[in-house]
């Protein structure tokens, strides 16, 4: 049949009529195990009662008013995030390019009006993702998704990744930030070390530059922290978020320090949508649940647990497995054999994953996933190598 929508992605051919917990369901009544989560966005599994209920108080209160009046719903997320991290205003929008555009706009705007100089160059690491926009993809400036769009948006260098002396090399006197993600999500679940990343704050301070993390992916509890970056002693001074934040509901934030919010006036930015009643109600119900320290503990053993017995996997079948990657639950498993075909078979055992650059396999499960699904879900990985065997 032909369809109507753009042909813009890979899709399978499976589809789903309800969602529960960890686990979608199709029409014919067969359960899949979701440790796609939407691509590290439905954070507190499918349907969770809890979303359900402010979800529903607050559709039948109001849904949407411009942000020309006091949102108060808007006002206390915004508290919420300032409690839990280095910053002092957010600014809220609908997706993670969204979160990331905003960060460059307040870079530049920081020093063209805090400092009266025209900084506008950011540093970003080859292979990494900030999203489909055109700022956000002359960010990351990947071919593959460049070609066919230039001209691209002026002012973005990319080094390789680990490359220190390459970074400092880069900044110059147009430079305005560095710009990485903690851990890259779609360049392979590669882990930027904590040392690393301290050495990049250092690197911003010494040349009075900014220091801007994409946490799209890895924030928002992913980790095991309520943000990666704390998991190291160091700050940014400006964070983009968006995925997990909403358990579902599209919300994006972008989070930064009074210091460097100074470029930001009436008129600067804006977004129609940007942080709604609804969205706002159902994004503080799920930061109120996943910064809990006990939520965030239980994590964090479960994850252990799971990668423990994973790396037991690999090492039984180190011919189709190379490595396990990642933090908490933003895992990737490095397969040798070509990573779509793993992916279906996981699939054809009940098991929904998703692929990385670097021929990696995301293991996204929801947060609050239980340990009787983490012990499905070995269960299926372990078949799945045992069948690729016994095929040979
Ligand atoms: C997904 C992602 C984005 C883009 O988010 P969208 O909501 O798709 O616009 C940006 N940065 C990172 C690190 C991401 O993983």
């Amino acid at each position: 049949m032909q369809s109507s929508i753009l042909p813009t992605y890979k899709r399978s051919n499976l589809s789903f009529v309800k969602g529960k917990g960890s686990y979608l369901i199709t029409k014919n009544g067969k359960k899949y195990l979701d440790f796609a989560s939407g691509l590290a966005v439905n954070s507190l599994g499918h349907c969770n009662s809890e979303l359900i209920k402010v979800l529903n108080n607050q559709s039948k209160k109001m849904w949407h008013i411009s942000n020309a009046f006091q949102i108060p719903e808007q006002e206390e997320l915004a508290k919420k995030l300032v409690k839990l991290t280095f910053a002092d205003k957010v600014f809220f929008c609908n997706s993670g390019a969204e979160s990331v555009e905003a960060a460059i706009k307040i870079a530049r705007a920081y020093h063209q009006i805090k400092e009266k100089k025209n900084k506008f160059k950011i540093i970003t690491i080859k292979g990494s993702f900030h999203g489909r926009t055109l700022a956000t993809i002359s960010a990351s400036g990947q071919k593959k998704m460049i070609d066919g769009f230039k001209p691209l948006l002026d002012g973005f260098v990319q080094v390789e990744f680990g490359d220190h002396e390459s970074i400092e090399k880069a900044v110059d006197n147009k430079t305005a930030a560095i710009m990485v993600e903690p851990i890259l999500g779609e360049g392979g679940i590669k882990i930027i070390p904590n040392q690393c990343l301290e050495g990049l704050r250092k690197l911003c301070n010494k040349k009075k530059i900014l220091l801007i993390f994409d946490e799209v992916q890895c924030g928002i509890g992913r980790t095991g922290k309520f943000f990666s970056y704390q998991w190291s002693k160091i700050e940014p001074d400006i964070l983009a978020t968006a995925k997990g934040m909403g358990g579902g509901f599209p919300i994006g934030a972008c989070l930064v320090t009074d210091k460097v919010s100074k470029g930001m006036k009436f008129g600067s930015h804006g977004s129609t949508f940007g942080g709604n009643p609804l969205a706002c109600s159902v994004a503080k119900r799920v930061i109120e649940i996943i910064s809990e320290k006990k939520f965030l503990n239980d994590l964090n053993q479960k994850a252990t647990f799971f990668v423990n017995k994973l790396e037991a996997i690999k090492n039984t079948y180190n011919h189709l497995i190379e490595e396990i990657r990642g933090r908490g639950f933003l895992l990737g498993i490095k397969i040798k054999i070509n990573n779509s075909i793993f992916i279906e078979k996981l699939r054809n055992n009940g098991l929904l994953s998703v692929g990385a650059n670097e021929n990696i396999i995301r293991i996204l499960p929801p947060l609050n996933v239980t340990n009787k699904d983490l012990k499905i879900a070995l269960k299926i990985i372990e078949k799945t190598c045992i069948d690729i065997n016994s095929k040979k």
